[in-house]
C-alpha cells in the first residue's frame, strides 16, 4: 500500500487553491442554494485534500450546513466575537473576531 503523503506537490496545491477561488466565486455569482451548498462543501473537500486552508473564506459559510452567507447572514459582534445565525439551519457559528 503506497504511503499517503501529507505533502502533495507544488503544482498540485496550486490548481487546488484556484479551483477553490472559481468555487468561491461561482457561489457569489449564483442565486441557488443548493448550488451554492454543493460549491461550498466541494471547496472544503478540496482544501482538506490538498492541505489547502481556506482561511478567511471559512467565515463565508456555514461549517454545519454548508449554507454560503454571503451578505444575507446577519452578523453581530459579542464579547469580541462575531456571532452568525446560519440561516440555513439556524445554528450559531461563532468566529473570532480579528
Ligand atoms: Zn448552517
Amino acid at each position: 500500500m503506497p504511503e499517503r503523503s501529507r505533502n502533495k506537490p507544488e503544482w498540485q496545491i496550486r490548481i487546488a487553491k484556484e479551483r477553490i477561488d472559481i468555487l468561491f466565486s461561482e457561489a457569489v455569482k449564483t442565486k441557488d442554494t443548493h448550488l451554492r451548498k454543493r460549491y461550498m462543501r466541494l471547496a472544503k473537500k478540496i482544501g482538506m485534500r490538498y492541505n489547502v486552508r481556506l482561511g478567511e473564506k471559512k467565515r463565508l459559510f456555514c461549517s454545519h450546513c454548508f449554507h454560503y452567507f454571503g451578505a444575507e447572514a446577519k452578523r453581530r459582534l459579542k464579547n469580541g466575537k462575531i456571532v452568525i445565525a446560519c440561516p440555513g439551519c439556524k445554528r450559531i457559528a461563532r468566529q473570532v473576531y480579528k
